[in-house]
């Protein structure tokens, strides 16, 4: 399956989508964290995404759609994956469609995240993250690790990511509507839409996103 998750920042995409790609049995591909992989490698990629991920702004389009192509042309990608994060303008979901079309793929579903901003507010302040893989991701009350500030998976230091801020979660939220959005119309003309509600437990979520994936009529 080829699928993409949408949803606002701190919906809980990067959450779901370990479990969702688990399922699956296809890679969890999030632009996020190849970018912060990039930025902990201080490769030049890195550098340059910093400062627009430090500003809450997008990373050129020109950049990040090359970073994602070279990912999904990975081998373990072949028959499908779970993208986060990507794209995020409806120029990078062109992009993307063009890129499949030239392999004569196509996406299969779109799953929309709903979260309302109050929430999204909530469980971003209290995110923690992994030095070793930011998609190892814990909130200090909602999943609270094992011990305090150790990540469960692979006994890293978690971090608050730098943004995270107040200011920069304003900001992201506002490039969320303006740019992100737009492309939940872009592949509703597609017929590609699920939408479910990202409330309540991480597994009741997982379920409800498994169930509208298999079209059994369950998602909202
Ligand atoms: P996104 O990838 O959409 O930005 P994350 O998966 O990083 O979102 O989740 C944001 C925060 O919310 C994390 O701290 C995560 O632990 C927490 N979280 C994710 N799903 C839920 C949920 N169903 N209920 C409560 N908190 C959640
Ligand atoms: P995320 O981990 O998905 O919350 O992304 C963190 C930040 O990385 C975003 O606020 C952007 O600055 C950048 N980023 C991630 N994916 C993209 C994308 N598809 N296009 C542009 N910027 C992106």
């Amino acid at each position: 399956m080829r699928i993409v998750l949408v949803g606002p920042p701190g919906a809980g995409k990067g959450t779901q989508a370990a479990f969702l790609a688990k399922n699956l049995s296809i890679p969890h591909i999030s632009t996020g964290d190849l970018f912060r992989a990039n930025i902990s490698k201080q490769t030049e990629l890195g550098k340059l995404a910093k400062s627009y991920m430090d500003a809450g702004n997008l990373v050129p389009d020109e950049v990040t759609i090359a970073m994602a192509k070279d990912r999904m042309e990975q081998s373990d990608a072949v028959n499908g994956f779970l993208l986060d994060g990507f794209p995020r303008n409806v120029s990078q979901a062109e992009a993307l469609d063009e890129m499949l079309k030239a392999e004569s793929m196509k996406l299969d579903a779109v799953l929309d995240l709903e979260v309302p901003e109050d929430e999204v507010v909530k469980r971003i302040a209290g995110r923690r993250i992994c030095r070793n893989d930011s998609a190892h991701v814990f909130h200090v009350t909602y999943q609270a690790p094992k011990a305090e500030g150790v990540c469960d998976t692979c006994g890293g230091e978690l971090y608050q990511r730098d943004d995270d801020s107040e200011e920069t979660v304003r900001k992201r939220l506002e490039v969320y509507h303006t740019q992100t959005e737009p492309i939940i119309d872009y592949y509703k003309a597609q017929g590609l839409v699920v939408t479910i509600s990202a409330l309540g437990k991480v597994e009741d979520v997982t379920g409800k996103a498994m169930a509208a994936l298999k079209g059994d009529g369950e998602g909202e």
